[in-house]
Order: C-alpha cells, then structure tokens, then sequence
C-alpha cells in the first residue's frame, strides 16, 4: 500500500491558513473541540482573516486593472457579504433575497449586479425598484421584462449584455466559446443584441459580461479570457459609439481541492497586469470603464471549514468506516455529487492529530446512501467515537448548495471568527433569543 501520510494537500492548507497546537486544530486562534462543546457538531466555522485576506491578495494582484465584487451565492451568510463589503467590494447576486442579504449586509445597491439566465418578475421588480446598479440580459424576454419594469417605476435601468463567447474564444489558452449555453446571448449576434437593447428608451446599456467557467486554476487562461472580454467590450463600445461603462469579467477563479490540483498564481495574474493595463488606458473606449471581477469560489472557499463528529469507526471487508454526523446533506460539494465527473476526496483532516500513523478511510455521513461520502481514501490517524474531522477549502458551495432537505436532519450552525470570538453567521438556524 503507498505511504499516506506525508505532504497532502490537507496538511498543507492547514499550515497556510490555520494552525496546530499540541495537535489540535484552532481556526482564528480557537481551539476546534471548544467550538464543538458549544455549538454542537456538525458546524462549519469560516475565519474572517483569511476573507479579507483572499480578497486583499486578488485586488492587491488585479490593481490598476480591476476591481474586485463578491459573488453572494457561493455563500450568502449576511456576515459574510460585510466583511467583503468592509474591504470595498460590490456583490454580484442572482435572486432578490441575494439582493436584500447584500443590502442588509451595507452593500450600495449602485454597487450590486444581477446575473442569471431566469429572472423572475418578483426578482427584476425588487431590484429595479430598490435601485441595483446594473441587470445583466441574457435573453430576449428579459429584456422586454426589465424594459417594463424600469417603465412602471419611472426609471431607466442600467443594464449589461452578458456574452456567450463564440468559437474563436475556444482557441489558444482561452478554452471557452463556441458552445450552447442557456446564459446571456450568443456572440454571434452581438450586434443585432446592442441595437434591440439601444432601441428600448427606458434601458441604459452600460457595459457587458463574460463569464467563461467556474474553477479555474490557469493563470494564463484567465488573462487571456479577460483579454478576449475587452475586445467584446471594444466591439460593443463601437456599436453604441461611446465608451462602455462597465466590464465585468466573471469570477471563476479556482482553489486547489485534491492533491494533483496547484493553487492560481496570483503572481503570474500580476505579471499579466502591465500589458491589459496598457490596453485599456491607451482604448478611449475603455479607459474610463468600470473593470470588474466577481469571483465566489476563490474569496470565500479557503476560509471555510465542516467539522463533524465521529459517531463510529468500522471495518468492512478490510476498509476503515469512519461513520460522522455530518454529510452530504451539508456539504453536497465534499460528497462529489455537485457537478464533479471524477469524484475525488476533498482535503479532510483530523481535528486532533499528534503526528501517530494514519491509515486511509472513507469518511461517510448519516444518511441512508452510498452517496453520501465526504472521502473515499483519506489518511487519517487512529480515530474513535467522539472525535472530529474537518474537511477543508469548504466556505464556498457547502451549506446553500446542499440538499439540507434530505432525510430531515437538523441544520448545522455557520460560525464566523473575528478577532478571536465566534458567532452564529448563518440563516439556517438562528441563535435563540
Ligand atoms: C456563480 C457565478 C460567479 C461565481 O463563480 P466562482 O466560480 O465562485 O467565482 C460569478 N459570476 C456569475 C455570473 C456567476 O453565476
């Protein structure tokens, strides 16, 4: 059997962002076990240093370039939103309870932008009507819709043309293009697009969207995907015959979870940054734009941890069960049943680990199926009822993407750590008053 322990991925994310003592597990300098007396198991606990650190570490590499938004739905924790809001970013929402969680947060809504391929009439009336900064269209329908809405209300609404890239983005490293899509429109009818938008009286067209794919790890497929936006951006800038005023280029950027991934380079990011600048600065009909990037995954996916209890250890037929009380009820993401077409064992570790020999497990959940495995062959030491596990790289995608409906369990509580003091973050289950 190969040797499992050594340098994994769960190792090293854990001396980057958190820390051991005597072995034990802390988040923000707290001790995991303590979180667990007093909030119960499972929990997931996300450390607000680390946000603002992956924000400051992208707006720090994309500065001069663009700036940086959060795209609420990879985890719309109120608290969440304010601590990126706090660092200056807007929010990129897609539903009218995404918009109210951004304003209650303090986001401006002149900073708030709404993607997404199904606007319902509730959603387009409550943004238009609360003032949101920019609709992205991304079918025809829609732009009849907000069209009517901004009519009703009396206003011309703000909006942008989302792109579905045509096949000539498919070329070099921009890996993207030239597909079916049911989001925004295709590239091949930009022009006609423009002018139908232009022609409704109570729509600015304000700018365009490009979103080309969730988890990207590549920095040279990102730069030049943004590159690929800013010529979208120069055509649509040419057909209206003035400058655009936002271009936002997705998020999409990736964070490693298994051991054959490597971390985005923002350094590589950076060393992209002179030649865009230069670009857009030189383009009269960039210049004076708005660049945006609204990532989810990268912001909040690292600060995040699941820590679940053990409720039993077995060994069937020569494999070691470690059976806990969290699943993929919670964390459909960790179990491989979110959109992954090779499931692979996100990073998992002991909460209490001294350095003793591990052996590989398959971490499984509660509930009545196969599917609901958090690991298949993780390292773990020895491992006993009672104890806990954590699986890492969980703030973006776990709870809000998980089908907390099945088999009835209770909700888990979020925690948010500030400052050394954890509290209750979360919609799912609120403190008791
Ligand atoms: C989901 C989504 C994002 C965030 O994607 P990440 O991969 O988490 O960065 C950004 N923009 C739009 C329009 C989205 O739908």
């Amino acid at each position: 059997m190969s040797d499992p322990i050594g340098d994994s991925l769960a190792d090293r994310l854990v001396s980057a962002n958190f820390s051991r003592r005597d072995g034990v597990l802390h988040v923000g300098g707290l001790d995991l076990r303590g979180l667990a007396e007093t909030h119960g198991t499972p929990f997931f606990v996300y450390d607000a240093a680390l946000l603002r650190r992956a924000y400051r570490d992208l707006a720090g590499a994309v500065a001069g370039f663009a700036v940086v938004d959060y795209s609420v739905k990879a985890n719309p924790a109120p608290a969440i939103i304010r601590v990126f809001r706090d660092e200056g970013a807007g929010a990129e929402i897609a539903s009218a309870a995404e918009f109210a969680a951004s304003w209650a947060a303090g986001v401006d809504p002149r900073h708030i932008l709404f993607a997404g391929p199904g606007k319902s009439d509730a959603d387009i009336e409550a943004t238009v009507a609360g003032g949101i900064g920019e609709i992205h269209l991304e079918n025809g329908e829609e732009m009849r819709r907000v069209a009517e809405a901004a009519e009703r209300h009396g206003t011309v609404q703000r909006v942008a043309i989302r792109i579905n890239p045509g096949p000539d983005a498919q070329g070099g490293a921009m890996r993207m293009g030239g597909k079916p899509s049911p989001f925004g429109f295709d590239e091949e009818e930009l022009e006609a697009v423009v002018d139908a938008v232009e022609a409704e009286p109570r729509l600015h067209l304000s700018g365009i969207h490009l979103f080309a794919g969730t988890q990207g790890l590549v920095a040279a497929t990102l730069l030049s995907q943004w590159a690929y936006g800013l010529s979208l951006a120069e055509r649509v800038a040419d057909r209206v015959a003035r400058p655009l005023e936002t271009i936002d280029l997705g998020g999409g950027l990736g964070i490693p979870y298994f051991s054959t991934d490597a971390a985005l380079d923002l350094d590589a990011i950076r060393d992209g940054m002179p030649a865009l600048i230069a670009r857009v600065t030189s383009d009269p009909r960039l210049r004076e734009a708005r660049i945006v990037l609204e990532p989810g995954r990268f912001l909040a996916g690292p600060a995040g941890l699941y820590v679940a209890r053990v409720r039993a250890v077995k060994v069937s037929r020569g494999s070691r069960f470690v059976i806990t009380d969290g699943g993929m009820h919670h964390h459909l993401a960790a179990s491989g049943n979110l959109g992954q077409v090779v499931k692979r064992d996100y990073p998992v570790t002991s909460v209490v680990d001294r350095g003793g020999p591990r052996s590989p497990c398959a971490v499984v959940g509660p509930l009545c199926t196969p599917l609901d495995m958090l690991a298949r062959t993780t390292p773990l030491p020895d491992l006993t009822a009672g104890d806990l596990v954590a699986v890492l790289q969980s703030g973006a995608y776990g709870l809000t993407a998980s089908p907390t409906g099945f088999l009835s369990h209770p909700p888990p509580a979020e925690l948010l750590v500030d400052e050394g003091r954890a509290r209750e973050c979360g919609a799912a289950r609120r403190p008791a008053d």
